[in-house]
């Protein structure tokens, strides 16, 4: 089970989260990155009932946990509007979450399924679904003022959980640290200032459990570690 929040309260930002003009969550209609309007017009030409829009973050504004990924899968988060939810990553990541006490309520795969997130929230690097999920390095450079926004608004942040290189890299910039120093590797731990540390995990893809790339136990382990990680702070 996670631990109560420290009582010393609000530890204040990571460093390297600065504030800009960006809002903490883009709109849904946000126009910045014109090949991903494209692909979300496109998608709701043909799938109008889908959300198909920039999908914002979701859990508990006061979380300790901030879980990263990379962008929307075009039939899960860009269909249902929320992280995660529709697709199989989201069955592995909503399933390890709830067995680490991380959740209340059951996970339906739906947006409207009541499911609540303990001390932890989940976003992506880029917020709207690119085509064969590839963002361009400016898609992600431009979106990642949504992320910093974001980090400013979480005043108890200790740890970040980076699903896949994307989403470790758009850490790595946003907090001006060299990658070459922080490599990513599947259960690293970095320890990005006194208060805010990172871990890696390979991404909980369909295609990344399927070829054994990451196995649920892999997953849970490096939850057992960041579990332990909150449990000392
Ligand atoms: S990816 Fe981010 S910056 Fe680009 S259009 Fe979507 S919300 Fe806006």
């Amino acid at each position: 089970m996670v631990s109560p929040k420290n009582s010393t309260g609000s530890r204040g930002l990571c460093p390297g989260a600065a504030g800009d003009q960006f809002d903490t969550e883009p709109a849904p209609d946000c126009a910045l990155c014109p090949r991903l309007v494209s692909y979300r017009d496109e998608t709701a030409d043909q799938f109008p009932e889908w959300f198909n829009g920039a999908v914002p973050s979701f859990g508990d504004a006061n979380a300790r946990l901030l879980v990263v990924g990379l962008a929307p899968g075009v039939k899960g988060a860009n269909r249902t509007g929320r992280p995660f939810t529709g697709d199989y990553a989201g069955d592995l990541l909503y399933a390890t979450l709830t067995a680490f006490g991380w959740t209340r309520g059951s996970y339906a795969a739906r947006p409207d399924d009541g499911l609540e997130l303990l001390d932890c929230m989940i976003t992506n690097a880029v917020r709207c679904v690119p085509p064969a999920n590839k963002p361009t390095p400016q898609e992600i450079a431009t979106c990642r003022g949504y992320f910093r926004a974001r980090l400013k608004a979480l005043p108890n942040l200790r740890v970040m959980l980076a699903l896949g290189r994307v989403a470790h890299d758009t850490i790595m910039t946003t907090f001006d640290l060299r990658k070459s120093l922080f490599p990513f590797s599947h259960g690293a731990r970095h320890q990005l200032s006194p208060d805010c540390v990172l871990y890696d995990s390979f991404h909980c893809s369909r295609y990344n459990t399927n070829t054994g790339r990451l196995t649920p136990e892999m997953f849970g382990s490096v939850f057992t570690a960041i579990a332990a990680e909150l449990e000392r702070s």
